[in-house]
């Protein structure tokens, strides 16, 4: 097939920018294009010439493009890089000037999309001295052979700028409608391409199998899979509900996610969440993972930075290994762990489908318990108390949390699903801090507590000014019986305007003012900055404790502190 026929097309998708639209342009051009050039097709639509796993890039500086564009159009290349300048998009720029390209003695024919392929193959594996300088006598020989719409996108599509605006899924379906008709399997597609994140792969299938083929899609080892993420909940005596019975409960990491293959070679390769290939970042992970027990195998781990005594360092430490140079040197500075939390297939089998008892199981088998690899911290209980005591030790040795898991759930690729629930420090009230403040206004309540007060307006006390500034409004936590007290106890302070001493926006205004002298104990969840509260800060999510009879207004929080909070 001619590249021009994809020419056509993305001048075509350049006009539109619905999605509906697009995936009709490209269902109804899926259906002229040959089964065995499929594959092709869908990495071309998407600018890609391989799956995004496979990191391949061209490098292809936009100097030698340029240079490139000069040659085949005969102009100088100051004339181009001047121009280029102008349009801002090198694309453009091709097209401008190979409009008029000179004839050449042979002729050059014309490039078919399998050229092109096999072309951009080849750039990516041109590296090293003099490279740039091959790769643009390569691409000289295809802007010959191409439109100057050709060259446009050509440009693009080296440049790794070619964005039609069409997404994977879209391609999917246009290529599922082009073959099978069929237009409700959204589920199916989706399914499929969380096993298989390869477009080309997926096109082929569709083209030579049809849907069913799609059902049937296998785990291929080297070939990562979509991850599988966790949901979470507001309260651990929710967890009945949504897992009753007995759990597994982990450790959760703050580290990075990878995902491991070993093929039958002995190779083994890493995949990051977002399906990057990251094996030359972590040769030292590599080595710890050839000690596990299996010939082959796709697991899960979280990798996290630790210290000589194997205990957990910060995210950020860990960033310090994204990185492609000096790779030994960070080995040595920034050693890393691996704690292997699931396993997908092994020896030849898939297992995700299993439940997660029997995978953990063998995860227990083959994984050793070293300073550098062991499975993920895990203990089995239908116990909410026996829960919470784990997750305090986890925050004791320095993780994030916890993961719960279903004993019988299905590794669901992809999906944010109900088999995980992860549980972490920033959700618990517990940890949240309590603070000691002045009540110096209410406001009349409405609906149930009408006819008493609704809410209070409450503040912090600045010690430097001798000046009390509002913090926050606090309606939760006051039960009936407090509603009832407090007007009994307020009422001595009662004050017919804004009280000497104490700030307040205009916003906050209250219905009744206080003069500072009743103290509350309350507890938040956070402090955020705030334009409504003379504190600077509003306190999120109060709720009332208790009174404390025993402080003075003085004797509240302070300014300083909260800030420092
Ligand atoms: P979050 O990013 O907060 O949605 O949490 C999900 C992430 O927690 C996963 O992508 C993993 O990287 C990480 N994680 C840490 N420990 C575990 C564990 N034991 N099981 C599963 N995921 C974990």
């Amino acid at each position: 097939m001619d590249f021009q026929k994809l020419v056509d097309v993305y001048e075509e998708l350049e006009k539109v920018s619905s999605g509906n639209k697009m995936r009709e342009i490209l269902a109804d051009f899926f259906k002229t294009v040959p089964k065995e050039d499929i594959a092709i097709v869908a990495y071309l639509t998407l600018g890609k010439f391989s799956s995004d796993y496979e990191n391949a890039v061209l490098g292809f500086a936009e100097r030698s493009i340029l240079k490139a564009i000069s040659s085949a159009a005969g102009v100088s290349s100051g004339k181009v890089r001047e121009s280029n300048q102008k349009t801002g998009d090198a694309g453009l720029t091709a097209e401008i000037f190979l409009k008029h390209k000179p004839q050449t003695l042979v002729p050059v024919g014309k490039l078919t999309i399998h050229d092109l392929f096999d072309n951009l193959k080849k750039l990516a594996d041109t590296s090293g001295t003099g490279s740039q300088d091959q790769k643009s006598i390569m691409l000289v020989r295809m802007y010959q052979q191409v439109s100057s719409k050709g060259a446009k996108y050509l440009t693009r599509i080296v440049l790794g700028t070619l964005r039609m605006g069409v997404g994977d899924m879209t391609v999917l379906d246009a290529l599922a409608i082009a073959y099978t008709g069929e237009k409700k399997n959204k589920e199916i597609l989706e399914n499929a391409y969380n096993i298989c994140p390869d477009v080309g792969v997926m096109a082929e299938t569709i083209a030579k199998k049809g849907l069913k083929g799609l059902e049937k899609i296998e785990v291929q080892v080297g070939r990562p899979i979509k991850m599988m993420l966790a949901q979470r909940i507001g309260d651990l005596d929710d967890l009945e509900k949504k897992m009753p019975g007995k759990v597994s409960v982990e450790g959760k990491y703050d580290g990075e996610r990878v995902q491991a293959h070993k093929t039958k070679d002995g190779k083994i390769q890493l995949f990051s969440r977002r399906l990057d290939n990251t094996t030359a970042q972590f040769p030292d992970l590599v080595k710890y993972l050839e000690d596990i027990k299996a010939k082959e195998f796709i697991l899960e781990g979280e990798i996290l930075a630790i210290d000589e005594n194997g205990k957990p360092l910060a995210f950020q430490t860990l960033m310090q290994r994204r990185r492609k140079n000096d790779v030994e040197e960070y080995i040595k500075k920034v050693p890393v762990q691996i704690k292997v939390f699931d396993l997908l297939y092994v020896n030849g089998k898939t297992v995700f489908n299993d439940p997660f008892q029997e995978r953990r199981k063998i995860i227990n088998k083959i994984v050793p318990k070293g300073k550098h690899i062991m499975p993920a911290e895990e203990i089995l209980t239908d116990d909410v108390e026996e829960i919470n005591d784990f997750f305090q030790k986890m925050l004791d040795d320095g993780y994030e949390g916890i993961m719960i898991k279903a004993l019988d759930g299905v590794y669901q690729a992809g999906t944010r699903g109900w088999n995980w629930i992860k549980w972490k420090k920033e959700y618990v009230k517990e940890m949240s801090d309590t603070f000691d403040l002045v009540v110096v206004g209410a406001y009349y309540g409405r609906g149930r507590r009408s006819g008493v007060y609704g809410a209070l307006l409450c503040a912090v006390y600045d010690s430097e000014n001798d000046s009390f500034e509002t913090l926050c409004k606090l309606g939760t936590g006051l039960t009936d019986s407090v509603l009832e007290e407090l007007p009994e106890k307020l009422k001595r302070y009662e004050s017919s305007k804004k009280p000497a001493r104490v700030n307040c926006k205009k916003e906050m205004i209250p219905d009744v003012w206080f003069k500072p002298g009743v103290v509350v104990d309350v507890l938040a969840a956070e402090l955020t900055k705030s334009p409504f509260h003379t504190a600077g800060v509003a306190l999120r999510f109060p709720r009332f404790l208790r009174f404390r009879d025993d402080k003075k207004a003085e004797q509240a929080t302070t300014v300083k502190e909260v800030s420092e909070i």
